[in-house]
């Protein structure tokens, strides 16, 4: 059984200053981003280490967790 959390993020882009930090801290593989050089919104994060969400300068990244059903969805 995974123990890892499945987390999708949320950015608010008025506040989004495109620093490129979350980005650059992201182990994510290098497709993982959003149309404005963000971390991807509103697609599955299955590593979830949160590094994106510590280190945004303005704090606007916020997540909500997703279900296990898609663990499996990039296969
Ligand atoms: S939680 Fe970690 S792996 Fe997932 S998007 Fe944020 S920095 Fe990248
Ligand atoms: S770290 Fe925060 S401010 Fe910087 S690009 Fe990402 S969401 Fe925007």
């Amino acid at each position: 059984m995974r123990k890892r959390e499945v987390v999708e993020f949320h950015i608010g882009w008025n506040a989004c200053i495109n620093c490129g930090a979350c980005v650059a801290v992201c182990p994510q593989e290098p497709g993982f981003i959003s149309a404005f050089d963000t971390i991807a919104v509103n697609t599955p994060c299955d590593i979830a280490c949160m590094a994106c969400e510590k280190i945004c300068p303005v704090s606007t990244i916020t997540h909500k967790k997703v279900r296990d059903r898609y663990e499996t969805h990039t296969a």
